[in-house]
């Protein structure tokens, strides 16, 4: 058997790893088979499985077992604690649940217990490396030691309660700790972790204002800085400036329009909504690449009707080369991995840094031009079930481009 991926080798360049939920389970079969016999399928630098979706052992992760593809398991711990999760169907089959949330009150025993059967399950269902099964960084008082205790423990069950694997913390800042990640880097520097998954509690990289998105940047910065890894959760098209501003890897969910809300997840759910509200809203979406955006489908079949639009929306990867647009909200998904995976394969093509920045800033220049073309398109067309979207993200991921360059050059040494 040939020997595991080292985590630093691995994050050493811009990486996508897609997030995988029990949605997910075609649109990854096929794009990992490939659409003919003569294309070959996408190839994914590793992937992130929601436990609800593991714990199923579904058939796709032998698939990417065999294709040598790393695996992380998301222990979905974020949302254990509060008592939601105990009316939750989908979480109620993981088989390691606590009988009570996890609060800075919970006992040593029962803290022991959690992290050792989570890490069980995780090893159970092939994670290639172990995510700690965490808690969410919430402004209180002890939730930032609970935080540091359970890493701790994780660190210690590695090796003694499972086999040995490399360790990924989670760290998902509420917005005191988004303010203030000093403190949390220098504690985890003491503990030994290959890498972090940083999830901030409340984020909408479509909607947030540009200083909100620069402490999500610079949280992850002083990550990187100190040398550990940064994966970002679910932060769809805006992984790309994070990583033209140094942030290692990123996750999001097959065409999801990504946003995450702690405070949704765990709001006791709603008849037959259950998750999606974590999720970005529901209705097919559509990525375009070349917009940076992931739009409903009745949106882009409005765009491929424009003659100005339609041949700048041309998809040449192993999604599309065969079938060109039609048929493209079926094959949505595939064509959401098989974008997404070529966008960051761009961008690791470029030797530098300086040049990674210079990529996505080019990208973003060229996508706010299009995204002007089909605004004023579609309030030509008028048609009321494809209004036209405002694109306004461009503008505020070009204007963070320019401030984090900012304030990395006065972070330089002044001689
Ligand atoms: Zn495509």
């Amino acid at each position: 058997m040939q020997p595991t991926t080292p985590l630093g080798d691995l994050l050493a360049s811009p990486r996508y790893l897609p997030r995988l939920t029990e949605n997910d389970t075609k649109p990854i079969q096929r794009a990992l088979a490939g659409a003919t016999l003569f294309d070959d399928g996408v190839s994914l630098d590793g992937v992130v499985v929601e436990a609800a979706y593991a714990v199923a052992e579904p058939e796709v992760l032998d698939h990417l077992r065999e294709q040598r593809v790393p695996v992380l398991i998301d222990p979905q711990s974020l949302r254990l604690s509060t008592p939601a999760y105990m009316s939750n169907t989908r979480l109620g089959s993981l088989p390691y649940l606590p009988s009570a949330p996890l609060t800075p009150s919970s006992s040593a025993s029962d803290r022991d217990h959690f992290v050792a059967d989570a890490l069980r399950f995780q090893q159970k269902v092939g994670a290639t490396y172990y995510l700690v099964p965490s808690i969410p960084l919430r402004n209180d008082p002890g939730w930032a030691e609970l935080h540091h205790d359970l890493t701790a423990r994780a660190a210690s069950a590695n090796g003694r309660e499972v086999d040995s694997r490399e360790l990924v913390a989670l760290l998902a800042p509420g917005s005191a700790a988004l303010r203030s990640p000093r403190a949390f880097v220098s504690r985890l520097l003491d503990l030994p972790i290959a890498a972090v998954y940083a999830q901030p509690l409340a984020l909408d990289p479509i909607t947030d204002s540009v200083d909100k998105l620069a402490r999500v940047w610079s949280f992850c910065h002083e990550l990187e800085e100190a040398g550990i890894p940064v994966i970002a959760g679910r932060v769809g098209a805006f992984g790309l400036v994070l990583q033209a501003l140094g942030v290692s890897a990123f996750d999001s969910g097959i065409g999801m329009g990504e946003r995450y809300s702690w405070a949704d997840q765990v709001r006791r759910p709603k008849p037959k909504q259950d998750d999606k509200a974590a999720g970005g809203g529901s209705g097919k979406r559509i990525y375009l690449e070349q917009l940076l955006s992931t739009l409903p489908a009745k949106v882009v079949e409005a765009l491929l009707r424009l003659e100005g639009v339609r041949g700048r929306l041309v998809c040449n990867l192993g999604c599309c080369r065969v079938a060109g647009h039609a048929g493209l909200v079926d094959r949505r998904g595939e064509h959401y991995l098989f974008s997404r995976v070529h966008e960051v394969e761009q961008l690791r093509a470029q030797p530098t840094s300086s040049l990674r920045l210079h990529e996505v800033h080019q990208h973003l220049l060229a996508a706010r031009d299009l995204a002007a073309v089909a605004r004023r398109g579609l309030k030509d067309l008028g048609d009321s079930e494809a209004p036209a979207p405002t694109f306004s993200h461009l503008e505020t991921w070009l204007s963070l481009l320019a401030r984090a360059e900012q304030l990395k050059a006065t972070e330089a040494p002044v001689n």
